[in-house]
């Protein structure tokens, strides 16, 4: 893993979480986790009227189940830092509901 130490006033690297401090839209709740899905998909997802606010990711879930599929990466954000994590492998069990 490399890490990007950051000095105040650098610019922020393109598509990294910055540390969420904003609620979800839907549920209210301040997520640590955050994800990168793309433009088109963000855009089929999340109605028009809070895609410039936070969609958690269990409620981007719950908007699409199938989207889990498509995240590009994962994001963990707490304490001034985030790691980003790569998605590898989808194990799907829905059949169990
Ligand atoms: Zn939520």
């Amino acid at each position: 893993m490399k890490t990007h130490y950051l000095k105040k006033g650098d610019p922020w690297p393109e598509a990294v979480s910055d540390g969420l401090v904003s609620s979800c839209e839907e549920c209210g709740v301040v997520p640590i986790i955050d994800y990168l899905v793309s433009d088109k998909i963000w855009k089929n997802t999340v109605p028009e009227k809070i895609r410039a606010k936070v969609v958690c990711l269990e409620c981007l879930i719950d908007m699409n189940p199938d989207i889990i599929a498509s995240i590009k990466k994962i994001f963990v954000c707490s304490g001034g830092q985030t790691i980003c994590l790569k998605p590898t492998d989808l194990y799907d069990y829905r059949w169990k509901k």
